[in-house]
């Protein structure tokens, strides 16, 4: 059960310097505008919740509330920023770029910000990447273009070095846009800053593509995806609908998490089957998947299947490999059910016509559509705030569409997933018409 303990963000020091955030406000009430210290989110949202652990009202587990303060940590006049991005590419990552600059720039009057490449890498003076410049110019367009223009890496970095790194370029506020390891990277960076007693203040916008960040809400660039995964969907819908015995399977993203694959699967009811890592499967059997799509061909003419990569993998043998940051390769779930599926339909003499869609790379490096880059942008103008005001260690997220922060060792601890038992694999299985249990 988490405390308030948990919860709550560091923070550099006391807050000194007026924000001149005031100006644009032509000199109504500011505290309409300004987030006030005390006032938090909570982190239960029913009665039931609140009721059951006992507390009193300031006792009870919430987040700090994200937005502008009155008063600063950092004097706004004398400023410098660093921003890294790191880890696979999303959707998104170069307007959260785009809104950090930006609000630096129009809201605080920040000019001195720049971008390190590729990720921790270019923290690293070890392998000669120099941080660009990042301007209003700089950054002006770039939101129109997926991908990252700082670039990215894995791969693990000497911390000392990169605290080294940022004292030397005399970097106030870091702000770290990657995933899980991104983060663990990011809070060992704020931890070794603040042993040091570096005014360093590391801000992270939390990047997940598959959406497995807990605590922080939706992640950024997560609807463009699974967006454009339902048109995968709806392709491998036609095609299969098309054919004598079509059976159309797509591949989506989803290493431990199947956000992805509900949500495309959801968004246009197309799917027969919807297979994820949280939802365990047999393959053979009277109640296995092979049995199950047959039958479905035989009733319906045709079978979808959409399928996270990172479902079934007991089905699949472990070779032990990893990625350059330890991070386990999966193998192909995808190609393993085409392969058993035209088999099983092969033993039987029935004609099938098997369509494979692995529309992954392809989802990544779209640029993000408007509700993703409108997101992007308020919470990296939260980041902004809360880097200002002196956070450190944090990460910022929404929640009952509130921005809030949230310390990154609470992000990072567990892995948000898709409960077998809850509401949206309900809707799932409602939409699909799938077995609740194919074990
Ligand atoms: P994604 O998994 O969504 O692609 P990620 O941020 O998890 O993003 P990783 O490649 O795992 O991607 O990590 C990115 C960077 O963070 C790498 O440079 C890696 O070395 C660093 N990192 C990963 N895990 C840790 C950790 N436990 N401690 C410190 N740094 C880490
Ligand atoms: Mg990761």
């Amino acid at each position: 059960m988490v405390t308030l303990a948990e919860l709550q963000v560091r923070t550099l020091g006391p807050a000194r310097h007026p924000s001149p955030l005031a100006q644009y406000v032509g000199g109504r009430a500011t505290n309409e505008y300004y987030v006030g210290e005390d006032d938090r989110i909570l982190f239960d949202d029913t009665i039931e919740l609140i009721r059951r652990r006992g507390l009193p009202l300031e006792e009870l587990p919430s987040f700090e509330t994200g937005g502008p303060r009155d008063t600063l940590f950092f004097d706004p006049k004398h400023v410098r920023v660093g921003i890294v991005t790191c880890g696979g590419l999303c959707p998104g990552l170069n307007d959260v770029i785009r809104a950090l600059v930006m609000e630096l720039h129009e809201h605080y009057g920040v000019h001195d910000v720049i971008g390190f490449r590729n990720g921790y890498a270019g923290l690293n003076p070890e392998h000669g990447l120099e941080p660009i410049q990042l301007t209003p110019g700089f950054v002006a367009n770039i939101h129109e273009r997926g991908g990252t223009v700082l670039g990215s890496s894995r791969g693990a970095q000497d911390v000392d070095v990169v605290v080294d790194t940022l004292q030397a370029r005399g970097i106030d506020i870091l702000f770290v846009i990657g995933g899980d390891g991104s983060m663990r990277g990011a809070h060992r960076i704020a931890q070794t800053a603040l042993e040091r007693d570096a005014d360093i203040a590391v801000v992270g916008v939390p990047k997940t593509i598959d959406n497995d960040i807990p605590h922080i809400g939706q992640s950024f660039g997560f609807q463009t995806a699974y967006s454009r995964a339902a048109q995968s969907i709806k392709a491998a819908k036609i095609e299969a609908e098309a054919s004598i015995n079509g059976v159309g399977l797509v591949k989506v993203m989803g290493r431990h998490a199947g956000f992805i694959a509900c949500y495309s699967a959801l968004a246009g009811h197309d799917a027969d089957f919807v297979l994820i890592p949280e939802v365990p499967f047999s393959l053979d059997g009277d109640n296995g998947v092979l049995e199950h799509v047959r039958r479905k061909v035989r009733t319906q003419g045709h079978a979808v299947l959409v399928v996270a990569e990172g479902a079934g993998q007991e089905h699949l043998p472990d070779d032990g490999a990893t990625d350059a940051s330890g991070n386990a390769r999966l193998a192909d779930i995808g190609r393993l059910l085409r392969e058993r599926i035209t088999a099983d339909f092969a033993s039987r003499d029935e004609e099938v016509l098997f369509r494979y869609f692995d529309p992954g790379y392809f989802i990544r490096s779209v640029p993000a559509e408007p509700s993703d880059s409108v997101y992007c942008s308020r919470l990296a103008q939260t980041a902004v705030h809360a880097g200002m005001a002196g956070r450190t260690d944090m990460v910022v997220g929404r929640r009952r569409h509130r921005f809030v922060h949230v310390p990154i060792p609470y992000v990072t601890h567990r892995a948000h997933h898709v409960s077998p038992d809850g509401d949206l694999w309900l809707s799932v299985l409602e939409s699909t018409a799938q077995p609740f249990d194919m074990r």
